[in-house]
């Protein structure tokens, strides 16, 4: 193993089986798994968020849609991206429900003549995609209500500031759209109405409606970018690497290109075949850390495309092999998304995101192996 994550499937299933438990019986959970399931591997996750509870799932691309399908997922799914012609017969070939909030988007659904689950999305302040005026918005409903083969399925919004509790957006995006959505369900009472992401799940009961769209608090992330466990969640992912080679360093010599690392004293360095190419970015001036045998060190000069060097310290007793945390925990020392997000001045969502794919993904349930194909289980 040179470098690996891993993704325990028992902390996604909790996490949802969590917000299941804090939106209640009355609201579903769609649990969204865009992104290759924010880098934990799309198919496994989406079959622990339906174990977990969640009766829908949403991606963004048509491709995603029909990666779930093969995977042999089975719940509800929502496409939420744009779609031209090609990406909506390919996302309506997945079974999926789409998204519309103009007029074209409803033309394009006629062109394609085929029976279609359709949302309508009200942009209540986001300000990219949705239809701005409330008015127009209903109009987009009734025309899909009334005009066969389309169905309307749902009416949604997005919410732009759900993890900042100061900003004002948030509560005024919150009353346009229970506004509008109430007018929705007093000309088409069966429609599903969906705004919450991760951060108003958890912080805005009043956002639930009848569905939640959490997607970072699936993976035991959490929304703010602090600590996952203020909100009973569990990060299911590590990132692990290992020590490949360990020598000593003289003062005054130096660890990768261009020099910027320079010992002051004589040190140990280990050298971890991890680098930008497999997610560890390059761009911070100070690089950061890593857990070796339950040791926060630092990394030591450049990250390269595929190595970092670290400064195990004179003392280090590690020999190459030995288990390097890039993201998990190592005996009481942890470093987290959040952590690593933090010094790169981004979120945890890039962090899990950015993780490349020549780092295998390896799942297990608390432990024991998930087969990569994870058909024996929970194919409910
Ligand atoms: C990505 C996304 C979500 C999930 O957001 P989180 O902050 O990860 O919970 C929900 N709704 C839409 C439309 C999205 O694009």
């Amino acid at each position: 193993m040179r470098v690996v994550a891993r993704i325990n499937v028992a902390a996604i299933e909790r996490n949802v089986a969590l917000l299941q438990d804090r939106v209640g019986r009355g609201t579903a959970v769609c649990a969204v798994v865009k992104a290759d399931g924010y880098g934990h591997g799309a198919v496994p996750a989406a079959r622990a968020a339906v174990s977990g509870g969640a009766t829908w799932l949403a991606v963004v691309t048509a491709g995603e849609a029909t990666a779930l399908r093969r995977g042999g997922i089975d719940a509800r799914l929502l496409v939420l991206g744009p779609l031209d012609d090609e990406d909506l017969s390919e996302a309506l070939d997945a079974r999926a429900e789409v998204v519309v909030w103009d007029d074209e988007g409803v033309d394009r659904l006629l062109r394609a003549g085929r029976p279609a689950d359709v949302h309508v999305k009200l942009d209540s302040g986001m300000g990219r995609l949705g239809q701005r005026d409330p008015a127009v918005a209903l109009g987009l409903c009734d025309r899909i209500a009334t005009t066969a083969p389309l169905r309307l399925s749902g009416a949604m919004t997005h919410f732009a500031t759900a993890d900042d509790p100061d900003d004002e957006l948030f509560p005024l995006q919150l009353s346009r759209f229970t506004a509008w959505g109430e007018d929705v369900r007093r000309r088409h009472p069966g429609v599903v109405l969906h705004a919450a992401n991760s951060a108003a799940t958890l912080r805005e009961p009043a956002a639930h409606f009848d569905l939640v769209r959490p997607g970072i608090a699936v993976y035991g992330m959490d929304p703010m970018n602090r600590d996952p466990d203020d909100h009973g969640l569990e990060p299911a992912l590590e990132w692990i690497a290992r020590l490949s080679s360990v020598k000593p360093l003289e003062p005054g010599e130096s660890v990768g290109y261009g020099r910027r690392y320079v010992a002051d004293r004589p040190t140990r360095i280990g050298t971890v075949q991890a680098g930008y190419a497999d997610g560890v970015r390059r761009a911070p001036v100070d690089p950061g850390e890593v857990l070796v045998g339950g040791r926060r060190v630092p990394i030591a000069g450049r990250v390269s495309m595929d190595s970092i060097g670290v400064d195990l310290g004179p003392d280090a007793a590690e020999a190459p092999g030995a288990t390097v945390v890039l993201v998990g925990r190592d005996g009481d020392e942890r470093i987290t998304a959040e952590d690593v997000a933090r010094r790169l001045g981004t979120i945890n969502y890039e962090v899990t995101c950015a993780i490349g794919p020549r780092v295998p993904r390896e799942h297990h349930r608390d432990g024991v192996p998930v087969p990569a194909s994870g058909q024996d289980d929970a194919r409910s």
